[in-house]
């Protein structure tokens, strides 16, 4: 996944911390940031019941790999800026904490890069994908004006909107986004850790996850919108949004029926995936993949079991394109829930702040 292994922006690698890191988002963000070249992962929090042990102790490592060693003895640290010297804070916190505590990191100085739901709606919010709008980084400045913060809080999306945003965005830049069906096959992962009881889950569809689908419904929107200098806005066509839980252990499978302002073939559509590789000043990055997209050819592929490390986790794949009947052309996707749909975005979004200077003295 790293094609890039030249030295940090500005030289010297940013300290930072994982807030939640007992979770598996917080584990994902261990073995990103575990030797990466820009950040050091100084300091881990969590809550009450993990703070002050070490991490080994604190967390149920859920992952096939071994806990990174020098990980293992860091001493968990209470979600309090106070505790936590780092300029930059990923935040893998559950909603009710990311509440009070992420708020509380930026009026401290610090930037919050989280994955949780709380503010990605705010329109001084930036909900950032890094290859499809990245410039809605410049909303920062109205942000801490705003809110008389020096810090300030970037978002993530939802992991099942950033699987969908990312197709969807090179075919709205082609073709004009008229109207959108999407129903998700999501995996347990999603639910965090211990998540969904395995006897609700094995062998078994859930066909309701709460909360979801107005999160989808919305996020897409916001990630194809445009931002001016004070505010973002989402791009205006209608999402419907059907959410499922399924025993897969990772990979949002996404299925959606697409209109659009100018009519296109599968082959068109197909073509402009395929080309795609997102904002320019994305490339390269060390967490970005080659490809953010691709597309496969095979007719019964995506499948989470075949794809779903593509690109380290970051490439979201596509398949299955094909004309819709009612709308204009439908095709299913599917990418890494806790990698691309959570702290693999969220270091990316970090390595392109760092490269657009908006890190610089953190
Ligand atoms: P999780 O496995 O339940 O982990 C939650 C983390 O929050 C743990 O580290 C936990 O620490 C910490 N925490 C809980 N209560 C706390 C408190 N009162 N004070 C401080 N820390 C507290 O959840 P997850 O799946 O990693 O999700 C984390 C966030 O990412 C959520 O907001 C979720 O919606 C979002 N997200 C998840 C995914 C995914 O695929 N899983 C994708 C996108 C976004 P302890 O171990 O000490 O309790």
């Amino acid at each position: 996944m790293r094609t890039r292994l030249d030295g940090p922006p500005g030289g010297e690698r940013r300290k930072v911390a994982v807030l939640g890191a007992t979770g598996a988002v917080g584990q994902a963000f261990i073995r990103l940031l575990e030797n990466h070249p820009w950040f050091e992962l100084a300091e881990i929090a969590a809550s009450e019941r993990s703070a002050g042990k070490p991490y080994a102790e604190a967390a149920r490592w859920i992952g096939g790999d071994a806990m990174p060693s020098r990980v293992a003895g860091m001493t968990v640290r209470a979600c309090d800026p106070a505790e936590i010297t780092s300029g930059i804070v990923f935040s893998a916190l559950d909603s009710a904490t990311a509440a009070t505590a992420e708020p509380a990191f930026a009026r401290a100085g610090k930037t919050v890069l989280t994955n949780a739901k709380n503010f990605r709606m705010e329109p001084d919010v930036p909900l950032v994908i890094a290859e499809v709008n990245p410039d809605h980084l410049d909303v920062i400045s109205a942000q801490r004006k705003a809110r008389g913060w020096d810090g300030a809080i970037v978002a993530n999306g939802n992991c099942s909107a950033i699987v969908t945003a990312l197709p969807l965005a090179p075919i709205h830049q082609t073709f004009g986004i008229t109207k959108l069906v999407v129903a998700t096959m999501q995996a347990i992962s999603g639910a965090g850790y211990p998540g969904v009881a395995s006897l609700d889950i094995l062998g078994n569809v859930i066909p309701y996850i709460g909360d979801e689908e107005p999160k989808i419904e919305g996020e897409v929107r916001k990630f194809l919108g445009t931002c001016d200098r004070d505010s973002v806005h989402s791009a205006d066509f209608p999402v419907s949004a059907h959410a499922n839980r399924v025993p897969v252990e990772h990979g949002h499978t996404v299925v959606m029926s697409i209109g659009l302002s100018r009519h296109a073939r599968p082959d068109e559509v197909i073509d402009a995936i395929a080309d795609w590789r997102g904002a320019e000043i994305a490339r390269g990055l060390p967490t970005a993949p080659e490809r953010p997209l691709e597309v496969s050819a095979s007719p019964d592929q995506p499948q989470p079991r075949r794809q779903v490390d593509r690109g380290g986790g970051m490439t979201v794949t596509v398949g299955r394109v094909r004309p819709d009947p009612i709308f204009d052309v439908k095709l299913v996707a599917m990418g890494h829930n806790v990698i691309r749909g959570a702290a693999g975005a969220s270091v990316l979004n970090a390595e392109l702040m760092a490269r657009r200077g908006l890190l610089d003295g953190l």
